[in-house]
């Protein structure tokens, strides 16, 4: 049976994600006995246009972006978004609650004009093209990028949690954020990266998305019993969780 061939793309980020793929280490090696990656920017000098499992990491923040996507998509029997950039729009989508033309100057000062500097609302993948797996985080958690990509060469339907970081947070017996006066997103956020944030000290940020259908009332029963209010989550999500609400 011939492997899947696999590319790798990058649109806006930081290609952490791709690094956390470079830090699997000798991992990668069991991984290309399953498939063949075919073009990878960061990691082979080789190019290919023929492919089968596309991944993706980054947004969608400017038109070419978008025609880019739709020509892998059609090249692509299989796409997943990779990294929190292209699952949600993620970080990049901050700029979405700012004048597009404030942002440019900010970033590129008087050069924010040149035509090769446009920009647009950021987009996550899934808002121009059909997306078939998601493997959330930022950066991504490197053992689920292995047991995915193992299912998809394999042909079986991966496992992805759809309950809160609340759960994998009280299996590490960790005490609630909440205790410390801080507001934490594990009880909206999707679970599957162990809780690392609690676990360290710090609130979840709610860097995998949002489980699909969100206890808010039990959510909203937390907030009460520590005095806090459903403005101060919504503050809380703003990092990860900003949607596209102006225009340039
Ligand atoms: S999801 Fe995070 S680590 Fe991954 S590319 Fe985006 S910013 Fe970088
Ligand atoms: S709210 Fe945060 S700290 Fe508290 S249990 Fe849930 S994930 Fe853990
Ligand atoms: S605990 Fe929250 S912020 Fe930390 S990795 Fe998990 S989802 Fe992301």
């Amino acid at each position: 049976m011939s492997k899947p061939r696999v590319a790798i793309f990058d649109f806006a980020c930081c290609e952490g994600c791709q690094l956390q793929i470079v830090n699997l280490e000798e991992e990668i090696v069991d991984l290309i006995s399953l498939v063949q990656p075919v073009e990878w920017r960061e990691a082979m000098t080789e190019h290919s246009e023929e492919y089968d499992i596309a991944f993706i990491e980054g947004s969608i923040t400017r038109p070419q972006d978008e025609e880019r996507i739709k020509q892998i998509r059609g090249q692509a029997k299989i796409l997943v978004a990779l990294g929190s950039c292209a699952t949600t729009g993620g970080i990049n989508k901050l700029k979405n609650n700012f004048d597009l033309n404030e942002v440019k100057k900010c970033v590129y000062g008087e050069a924010a004009d040149m035509p090769h500097l446009d920009t647009a609302m950021t987009k996550a993948v899934d808002e121009v093209v059909k997306v078939d797996y998601k493997i959330h985080g930022c950066p991504i958690n490197r053992d689920e990028f292995s047991y995915i990509v193992r299912c998809l060469a394999l042909g079986k339907e991966p496992v992805i949690p759809n309950y809160p970081v609340c759960v994998e947070c009280k299996k590490r017996e960790n005490e609630c954020r909440f205790e410390f006066d801080e507001i934490c997103l594990g009880p909206v956020t999707r679970a599957g990266c162990n809780a690392p944030c609690p676990s360290a000290g710090f609130w979840c940020y709610g860097c995998r998305g949002y489980v699909d259908d969100p206890n808010v009332n039990a959510a909203k029963d937390v907030l009460e019993k520590y005095g806090k209010t459903i403005e101060d989550l919504k503050h809380k999500m703003l990092l990860f969780g900003s949607k596209q609400e102006h225009t340039i």
